[in-house]
């Protein structure tokens, strides 16, 4: 039998003696601090997906997250979905909801009386945001509204005493300038008095860490939150990876390579490359992290018990 180690010719002892070395990743303890985090969701459509939703937010919930969001459809187009699923949420659950605002297709007054409605409310958290046209068309500032997310935080802060994030984006927003000009308006952002930036997903732990990097030249010391999508479907990422400037790493897509119709095998990969990715900015001393559930709760669920996260029912 050739066990791979027999004579100088065996490729295995050549790789070893040869080939770069790994060493694991650190393990966890129950004495270490789990991190943050926060959960964001998308307000649901029909009746069916209001059920899919509250099964998601009812099996989170014990995971005690710092705060929970609900996304603004493109277009403003889910006002009332959006901030009937906060009001749930606020009346229902002991979860401190952020809700997710745009300047698209509305004044200021229309938006600073919607933020005036959510403070009303109880919502003391805003996730502010330029926003995406509907789409096939491109962005145009409504001539009397809020132009970019950095008016949108000023304005925000003119109505209440708003907890407020805003996006930031580690591969560069598809409509930027340049790298400088992005980074600048993420400063902008913070400056206006946002709290913190939650980064769009990406799936290479070295895009999000030489991000930090530059945000710490630029002078941003706010939270940097990374945005982890836990993917099982490769053609919707590819979608929204279109429209979010996010790229999809050739390995990653070989991942899923010949799995299109094996739902489960492909929930068992997203699993191991989501937490490869968390694993690895957790050893990098990331201790806080935002997730995009999608409304599906199983990933995220396990994801954040590999990072140490117990939940609080237990
Ligand atoms: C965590 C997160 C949550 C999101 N949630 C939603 C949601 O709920 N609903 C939704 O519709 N979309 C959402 N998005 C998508 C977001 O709305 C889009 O990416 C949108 O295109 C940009 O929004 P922004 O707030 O980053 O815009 P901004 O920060 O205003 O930036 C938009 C672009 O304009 C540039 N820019 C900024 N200021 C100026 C200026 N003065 N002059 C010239 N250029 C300028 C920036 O560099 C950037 O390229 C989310 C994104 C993230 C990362």
């Amino acid at each position: 039998m050739d066990d791979g180690t027999a004579g100088s010719g065996s490729p295995t002892l050549e790789r070893w003696l040869t080939g770069p070395r790994f060493a694991a990743l650190p393990t966890r303890n129950a004495a270490q601090q789990p991190p943050l985090l926060s959960f964001e969701f998308f307000p649901p459509k029909t009746e069916a997906l209001e059920q899919q939703l509250w099964t998601c937010i009812r099996r989170l919930e014990p995971l005690g997250p710092r705060f929970v969001s609900v996304t603004y459809g493109a277009g403003g187009t889910t006002r009332q979905r959006t901030h009937a699923t906060v009001a749930r949420i606020v009346q229902e659950t002991a979860l401190i909801p952020a809700a997710h605002l745009t300047c698209v297709g509305a004044t200021c007054t229309e938006v600073d009386e919607v933020a005036r409605q959510y403070w009303d409310a109880g919502v003391r958290h805003i996730v502010a945001l330029r926003g995406d046209p509907p789409p096939g068309e491109i962005y145009c500032a409504h001539p009397e509204g809020y132009a970019y997310a950095a008016d949108l935080v000023a304005g925000l802060k003119r109505v209440a005493p708003f907890e407020i994030s805003v996006a930031a984006y580690p591969e560069l927003h598809p409509q930027a300038q340049s790298r400088m000009a992005d980074l600048d308006n993420l400063k902008r952002k913070l400056d206006a008095g946002a709290n913190r930036a939650i980064t769009n997903f990406f799936f290479d732990g070295s895009v999000f860490l030489r991000f930090l990097d530059l945000c710490l030249a630029a002078g941003i010391t706010a939270p940097v939150v990374p945005g982890i999508m836990p993917v099982t479907n490769l053609a919707g990422l590819r979608r929204m990876s279109a429209l979010s400037g996010a790229s999809i790493p050739e390995w990653l897509a070989h991942m899923f390579e010949g799995l299109d119709d094996d739902p489960d095998t492909r929930r068992m990969v997203a699993a191991v490359v989501a937490a490869e990715q968390v694993r690895l900015l957790q050893a990098n001393g990331i201790d806080e992290f935002h997730f995009y559930t999608l409304n599906r709760p199983e990933l995220t669920y396990a994801i954040s018990h590999i990072l140490g996260v117990r939940s609080r029912l237990a």
